[in-house]
């Protein structure tokens, strides 16, 4: 029987930093994965390291500054995973945000962000439309260009799971949490590896497993409440052909909603759709109604490329974890919530939903919701200033 500080299940992008950061501050850490890195939707994500310029119509201001102080952060830390991207929004007549918006949009979200690099924003000369990839000029009325940032996020994903080994967490992939024992000082966990379980105790139990956190919940006894959410797919196509002048953000002509049309490894990357989505998060997959609506606005805002069915190269679909509520999807929270099995020394800590662009930050806060519960070691490193290489 071995014994941890922490067992953090997932190995998604909160999983791996939380093993990070756990790691970081000298603590015992145990990462486990049913699947391989980044299988749920860590590999299935738009790759925008961003602080989100549409959440600023639902005020989220806080989620916007944090994720932007994050994008530098990045920048610095992680120069070849993380590269500053120009930003096109193309604005026709019937566009439904107005110039007027986008201006304010943008002034807001460089003061957010620190005036920090990449918070240059500015409208394009008429002579430059020319020069966007083809992208529609009929009623064009103005494009604004601003900066953010673009991984890939499986790549990043998996090269904080190596900082995390670096700093000395022990990780078992696959190896899929089946129970866990929730006992007055701790908590004991079963884990399937290839055809054994094993029994792992811990002084605390992280469910990063993302879309399958009401599963894992299952798994624990006494049984938590289970998180009232929404399980909510998005699609993206690639196509082929790259965008070469950077990432185009776009409003869909149906229903108003931002696209984005980005390179993508020589190709073009265009997403995303949220539809609901009740099925297990292991078998999500594009849905025919989604396709035609991304090759729709392809067709819409750039003519000349290749936007047919028979011409995607590649799709995928990811589940996102919103928090249940009324109204269209694209206008819920997208802040971070951790949920706890009790306030003072909590067993158990749940991550709800969050971004890929926060995961250092939530990672942070995950250490000092769980801090009670642990023994005082001696850190060994600040998750502000630790070096990530693509490997
Ligand atoms: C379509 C879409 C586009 C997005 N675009 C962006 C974007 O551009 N920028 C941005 O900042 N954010 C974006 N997001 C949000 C971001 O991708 C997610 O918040 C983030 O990837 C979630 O990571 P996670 O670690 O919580 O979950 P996941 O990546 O799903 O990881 C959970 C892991 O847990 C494992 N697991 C589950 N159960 C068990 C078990 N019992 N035992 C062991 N392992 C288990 C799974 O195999 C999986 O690997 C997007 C989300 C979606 C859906």
């Amino acid at each position: 029987m071995s014994q941890f500080d922490v067992i953090v299940v997932g190995a998604g992008i909160h999983g791996v930093g939380v093993a990070q950061a756990v790691a970081a501050a000298g603590q015992k850490v145990l990462l486990l994965e049913q699947h391989s890195p980044a299988f749920g939707t860590s590999s299935r994500s738009s790759k925008l390291i961003h602080g989100g310029l549409r959440y600023l119509e639902s005020g989220q201001f806080h989620l916007v500054r944090e994720s932007l102080l994050e994008r530098t952060l990045m920048l610095k830390n992680a120069p070849e995973l993380v590269r500053l991207r120009a930003f096109h929004i193309p604005l026709y007549r019937e566009t439904r945000r107005k110039p007027w918006q986008i201006m304010l949009g943008l002034s807001l979200y460089s003061v957010l962000g620190g005036f920090q690099r990449g918070c240059r924003f500015g409208l394009l000369s008429k002579k430059e439309w020319s020069h966007l990839d083809g992208l529609e000029t009929d009623n064009l009325r103005a494009v604004f260009r601003y900066y953010d940032g673009q991984t890939d996020d499986a790549l990043l994903t998996r090269s904080v799971l190596q900082s995390a080994v670096r700093l000395g967490a022990e990780v078992h992939i696959p190896a899929k949490l089946i129970h866990a024992e929730l006992h007055n000082t701790g908590v004991r966990a079963t884990v399937q590896q290839h055809d054994r379980s094993i029994d792992v105790d811990a002084k605390v139990l992280v469910n990063a497993t993302g879309p399958w956190i009401n599963h894992t919940l299952q798994c624990v006894t006494p049984t938590p409440p289970l998180r009232l959410l929404e399980l909510v797919q998005g699609t993206h196509l690639v196509l082929p052909g790259q965008v070469t002048r950077g990432i185009y953000y776009v409003e869909s002509p149906r229903d108003g909603r931002a696209v984005f049309v980005m390179p993508w490894y020589g190709e073009t990357l265009i997403g995303t759709t949220e539809t609901r989505y009740r099925g297990d998060p292991g078998d999500v997959k594009p849905l025919q109604a989604e396709v035609n609506y991304l090759l729709q606005i392809m067709k819409h805002y750039f003519p000349q490329r290749a936007a047919r069915a028979e011409d995607i190269e590649h799709s995928f679909a990811g589940v996102r974890v919103l928090p249940a509520g009324s109204g269209h999807a694209f206008h819920r929270p997208r802040d971070t919530v951790l949920d706890t099995d009790r306030a003072s020394k909590p067993r158990l800590i749940s991550i709800v939903g969050g971004k890929l662009t926060g995961w250092r930050a939530t990672a942070e806060q995950v250490i000092q919701r769980i801090e009670s519960s642990l023994p005082v070691r001696e850190r060994r490193a600040d998750t502000r200033s630790i070096p990530l290489y693509p490997e």
